[in-house]
């Protein structure tokens, strides 16, 4: 009933988009990144589910997986094999980590973010639910799936 309701929407531009901030160095302070190309970066997330927590986010702004096309299907790839190569790194079995999107208007932070989470034993039944694939979280095989089928 109050606060963000309230808001313009015209204020929620991408000038201040505060994951634009993180990809592209700019403001502080800035989390870590783990991982940093020229077309994503990946940081943990700032409230993790389970120990391993991180986020893939591209330097360029979406709103959200529903602004990708056909076109997007290899930044996907390359922002989830960084994610695969990140868990491995950290000695995770990618394999059994839960990697995927949040589909609006189930999302938190209106950047386009893949998340990358190890061990689903140790979530909560609320993330469970939050993380599970569903019409709200698609992994990233669905969503390369959905990808193939939206023209330019
Ligand atoms: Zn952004
Ligand atoms: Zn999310």
């Amino acid at each position: 009933m109050h606060g963000e309701n309230f808001l313009p929407t015209t204020s929620a531009s991408q000038q201040e988009c505060l994951f634009c901030d993180f990809a592209n160095g700019k403001q502080g302070p800035p989390p870590v990144l783990e991982v940093q190309t020229d077309e994503y970066v990946i940081f943990k997330d700032k409230s993790p589910a389970a120990t391993y927590h991180y986020l893939a986010i591209p330097k360029q702004h979406f709103d959200s997986f529903n602004a990708l096309n056909k076109s997007h299907i290899g930044l996907v790839l390359r922002m989830e094999s960084g994610m695969v190569e990140l868990l491995k790194s950290k000695n995770v079995d990618p394999s059994k980590a839960i990697i995927g999107f949040h589909i609006p208007p189930f999302i938190s932070v209106k950047h386009l973010h893949l998340h990358g989470i190890y061990p689903p034993s140790e979530m909560s039944i609320w993330n469970r639910i939050n993380f599970m694939s569903s019409f709200w979280f698609k992994t990233a095989r669905d969503a390369n799936e959905a990808l193939e089928l939206r023209e330019l």
